[in-house]
């Protein structure tokens, strides 16, 4: 997995049913009852947190969940969407989230997803530069549009899951909700859940 390529899933040998929740766009007010589900669970996720959310309070939440084994990645600046974008433009977004979690978690942190999924071939190269892997997912389960359809969340992740998937969620209330659903069913077909892997 090299810095700047995009990843969708990930390869898992033996025949293991490892997949990846992710969620992006904290922090937030659901941030810490997600990881409470998570944990409960004893499962650990992955999360792009936007740059401009980050204070001291979230910082210190940021710590206690990668301390605990979860990763937290950058989702730019200020949910930006990147592609046509200026270097300079790109640059300022992707490297001062990084820098905003950075300082706050303390902990570097090596991968970035692009918000809405969009990018160029500059933001590859920017994301190279910063040694960020770029992680795009292989099941949307399109949480943040299901607000009054909470269950159709859950049909969207089990109907496109496979070993390796990348599950692309939100720090929403609608995902919280379903989020217990989606774990225990996909427990019930045999998957496991696991952070991002430190790149090797
Ligand atoms: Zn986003």
């Amino acid at each position: 997995m090299p810095p700047g390529k995009a990843v969708t899933n990930l390869d898992y040998k033996n025949g293991e049913k490892v997949i990846y929740l992710t969620f992006d766009d904290g922090p937030g007010p659901y941030t810490e009852k997600i990881v409470s589900v998570l944990e409960e669970r004893g499962i650990r996720g992955s999360f792009f947190w936007i740059g401009q959310r980050m204070t001291e309070a979230y910082g210190h939440i940021g710590r206690e969940m990668t301390d605990a084994g979860h990763v937290i990645g950058t989702h730019t600046m200020h949910h930006a969407s990147l592609s046509g974008k200026s270097k300079s433009y790109q640059e300022r977004e992707i490297k001062d989230a990084i820098r905003a979690v950075e300082k706050h978690i303390q902990v570097p942190s090596v991968y970035f997803r692009p918000p809405y999924g969009a990018m160029n071939d500059m933001t590859k190269r920017i994301a190279a530069d910063e040694k960020q892997y770029v992680i795009y997912w292989d099941v949307d389960s399109r949480d943040w549009n299901l607000a009054k359809h909470p269950e159709k969340i859950i049909d969207n992740v089990l109907q496109n899951v496979r070993p390796g998937s990348i599950i692309l969620l939100h720090e929403r209330q609608q995902t919280l909700k379903v989020l217990p659903q989606i774990i225990d069913r996909l427990g019930k077909q045999g998957y496991s859940f696991a952070a991002l892997p430190k790149p090797k």
